[in-house]
């Protein structure tokens, strides 16, 4: 066995649970196919994450990950392909070679929901973006919409008027919002344009984005909404396939299914973070990774600390 715990993905979740299995005695492995920090790290803001008023989320991650580093070794840029169980340990293939361990902690989350309607492909890159705050700075000055209805996609409106963009306006299919009212009043605040009852039915352009074909789902009026960029903000999807090849049970929108300690179905692999689902914020996720994390104790021989 190389390794008692692996832990697969290293976002708040991962973080937190590379900390807490250390501290509790347990020779941990933290994977991550990216840089680390999963989709918070493109958070422009948080306000709801006690001990910071406000901090974007690049800034919280690279605090939690210097925290976990000083427990837990990160393997960043090694991306988990498979798992398998074999002889009572879990098999880790990675891009890079195999490992052996005991037990095994899922946090791998979710990844941007994409909203199919035609351009969007062709213009990503090009006007089309899934993060203001990677790209919200080519567009200062310019006029832009933000689709969706969720904290996601008001913080980014919110973040894109703050930089300079010239009009901003969120676009939603219903009638209200999901987000929360803070951030909903500050987008009021900030003379956002809000369009209910919208739909996208196409984005246009040739080498860049200029229009949305739009469609008022009350009264049925379709016509073309002039836009420098468009950033998709509807949701997220979680990375399963792993979890779904190990033979993980799934609920029917293909979030991990786990108990209060974080078990899934398969003896010795937990899940953590918004690859569970449920409120998806990144203290849920800390917490999870955290009771995750001293629930292998359970498969490792080890004493349980509560
Ligand atoms: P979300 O809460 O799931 O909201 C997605 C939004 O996109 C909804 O308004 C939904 O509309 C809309 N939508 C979904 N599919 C669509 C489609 N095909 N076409 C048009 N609109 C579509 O997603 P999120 O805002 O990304 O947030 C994800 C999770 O992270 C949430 O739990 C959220 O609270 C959390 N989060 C927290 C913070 C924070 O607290 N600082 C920041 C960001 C995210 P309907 O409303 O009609 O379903």
């Amino acid at each position: 066995m190389d390794y008692e715990l692996a832990i697969i993905g290293a976002g708040p979740a991962g973080y937190s649970a590379g900390i807490y299995a250390v501290r509790a005695g347990i020779n941990t492995i933290i994977f991550d196919k990216k840089g680390g920090g999963g989709l918070v790290v493109l958070s422009p803001n948080i306000e709801n994450y006690p001990g910071f008023e406000s901090i974007s989320g690049a800034d919280l991650s690279e605090k939690m990950r210097q925290h976990a580093s000083k427990y837990a070794q990160i393997q960043f840029m090694e991306n988990v392909k498979k798992i398998k169980k074999k002889n009572g340990l879990f098999e880790i293939q990675t891009s890079e070679k195999n490992y052996s361990v005991k037990a095994v902690l899922l946090c791998m989350g979710t990844e941007y929901r994409k909203l199919n309607v035609p351009g969007e492909k062709k213009l990503q890159g090009k006007g089309v973006s899934y993060c203001a705050t990677c790209d919200g700075f080519f567009f200062k000055g310019k006029n832009v919409a933000v689709i969706g209805g969720g904290n996601s996609a008001v913080i980014e409106a919110i973040y894109l008027k703050q930089i300079g963009c010239k009009e901003v306006s969120i676009i939603h299919r219903r009638d209200l919002l999901r987000a929360e009212k803070a951030y909903q009043d500050n987008a009021h605040n900030k003379g956002i344009n809000i369009m209910f009852n919208t739909h996208v039915s196409q984005i246009n352009g040739i080498d860049r984005v200029e229009s949305l074909a739009i469609n008022n789902t009350k009264n049925g009026e379709s016509s073309l909404m002039k836009v420098d960029g468009v950033f998709i903000s509807i949701g997220e999807e979680p990375q399963n396939s792993i979890a779904k090849d190990l033979g993980v049970k799934l609920d029917e929108t293909g979030y991990i299914l786990v108990d209060k300690q974080q078990r899934t179905n398969i003896q010795g692999v937990y899940a953590a973070g918004d690859i569970t689902g449920g409120l998806r914020q990144v203290i849920t996720a800390c917490a999870e990774g955290a009771i995750a994390a001293l629930a292998s104790t359970e498969v490792l021989g080890k004493q349980y600390p509560y």
